[in-house]
């Protein structure tokens, strides 16, 4: 879809102040690449309606077009909702602080509890407990025990036949006694949410007073992990939510939809099935994701930050009127590295990134064009078709660059020119056409 959304984007393309016409043929396609995220509908028609409001008649800054200006405070707003800033975890005063990991069967607690666990002894220097709470299945404790082998980091567990709850305050108990500061709580899922789960949840949950309850859901549920999100908040009062899969090919709406209809905030995600998979949720990077955007927002401001309006305007004058020069040559150039290294930046435009994966742009090849540039006198830079054979050969010398290099780059260069003159002659709707191809 976000190919669609490219497309909208390049047929908004006139300056001035958003009109309503602009903004709805945005709008349209992002409430496409929404639904397509798998957000919530309720969420979406909401969502679309405010940004709608906010974004008629706000004036496109000058480095942006119409469309990248609606898609620019569509991913503000995107990232606003789903909290800005990430939120982090409460550890309270009293030791040991406990955490109790509640959610559906196969959503990712078991491994989540040990993720959680090796990132915060190493981050937060914490001596960690994992207690395993789920007693239904005797592969739950095993599981839990093999991964505080692998992370060696002890395992609290009584098998299968301990009540959970009691197994829950005799873990508080060794954990004080023990020097441990943190107590994470592995805890029991079922298919679908019932009561005597949500009975038991709550049951340890007024015993061991937790400082966090995260509810552990799959991306990939989509939809209902909105509903499971909902049904698990109203009963337990969730701290946060560990949103886990994101390393399938999800878009991750459940994000947006979750935090929308709960407030509660997402706080990490699982990025794999590996220990070391565990990721600090960032609003931001997953507004991007979920409009399919890659990293489009970090160019656009890219481009903000760094091209020098003015002389950007001065520049594309000059390309019309064919008085383009090889100096203003040298000075686009240097914007574009400024711009940062010019791959990364075509990585940045979504459909370009795998394209490029075996191409390889040299930072040294600029670097030689910007040589035989500078080895050339004013005059012929000012003048390109002033630089006879004699000329040429001296260039090459100056810079010691092959003679063959400073052909190639002076056929370019006047090859360019000659399309800009075309371009300069076109009529404005043949230009447009042409654009809407590129
Ligand atoms: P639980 O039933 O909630 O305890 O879920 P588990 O922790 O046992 O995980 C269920 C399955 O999902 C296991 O096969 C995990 O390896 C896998 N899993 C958990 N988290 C992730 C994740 O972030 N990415 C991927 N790809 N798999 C995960
Ligand atoms: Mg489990």
């Amino acid at each position: 879809l976000s190919e669609r959304l490219q497309s909208a984007l390049k047929n908004v393309t006139r300056k001035g102040k958003l009109t309503e016409k602009d903004v709805d043929v945005m709008m349209r396609e992002v409430r496409l690449a929404l639904l397509e995220a798998d957000v919530n509908i309720k969420v979406v028609r909401e969502f679309i309606k405010e940004v709608k409001e906010k974004a008629i008649g706000e004036t496109v800054l000058k480095s942006l077009t119409p469309g990248q200006q609606v898609i620019k405070i569509v991913n503000e707003e995107l990232t606003k909702l789903m909290g800005d800033e990430a939120e982090y975890l409460n550890f309270g005063t009293s030791k040991p602080a406990v955490f109790m990991m509640v959610g559906l069967q196969g959503a990712g607690k078991t491994t989540h509890t040990g993720k959680l666990s090796t990132y915060l002894r190493k981050k937060d220097k914490k001596n960690p407990l994992l207690v395993a709470c789920d007693v239904y299945r005797p592969a739950a404790v095993d599981q839990l025990k093999t991964i505080g082998k692998q992370l060696n980091i002890p395992v609290f567990e009584k098998g299968t036949s301990m009540n959970p709850v009691d197994i829950a305050a005799e873990a508080i108990a060794y954990a004080k006694e023990n020097g441990h500061d943190l107590v994470i709580i592995d805890t029991a899922g079922r298919l679908h949410i019932d009561e005597s789960l949500m009975n038991e949840l709550k049951e340890i949950k007024a015993l061991v007073k937790p400082q966090e309850i995260l509810l552990v859901v799959d991306a990939m549920t989509g939809q209902d992990a909105v509903n499971v999100a909902e049904s698990f908040h109203q009963q337990l009062d969730l701290t946060g939510v560990i949103l886990t899969k994101l390393d399938g090919d999800t878009r991750g709406g459940a994000a947006l939809s979750i935090r929308k209809m709960t407030n509660v905030p997402i706080k990490f995600m699982g990025m794999g099935e590996k220990l070391d998979t565990l990721e600090v949720f960032h609003p931001e990077r997953m507004a991007s994701r979920i409009l399919g955007m890659g990293d489009v927002m970090t160019l656009i401001e890219r481009a903000q930050e760094n091209f020098d309006e003015e002389e950007s305007m001065k520049l594309a004058d000059k390309m019309m009127n064919a008085t383009y020069d090889f100096n203003d040559f040298l000075k686009q150039m240097k914007q574009m590295k400024r711009l940062g290294a010019f791959e990364d930046i075509l990585k940045m435009i979504p459909g370009v990134g795998n394209q490029l994966k075996d191409i390889n742009i040299d930072p040294k090849q600029m670097a030689r064009v910007e040589a035989i540039i500078y080895s050339m006198t004013e005059q012929e830079r000012k003048n390109p078709d002033l630089i006879n054979a004699s000329r040429k050969n001296r260039i090459a010398k100056g810079c010691g660059c092959d003679l063959a290099e400073v052909n190639r780059l002076i056929k370019q260069f006047t090859d360019m020119r000659k399309m800009m003159k075309r371009f300069s002659n076109m009529d404005p709707r043949q230009m447009e056409r042409m654009a809407a191809a590129m």
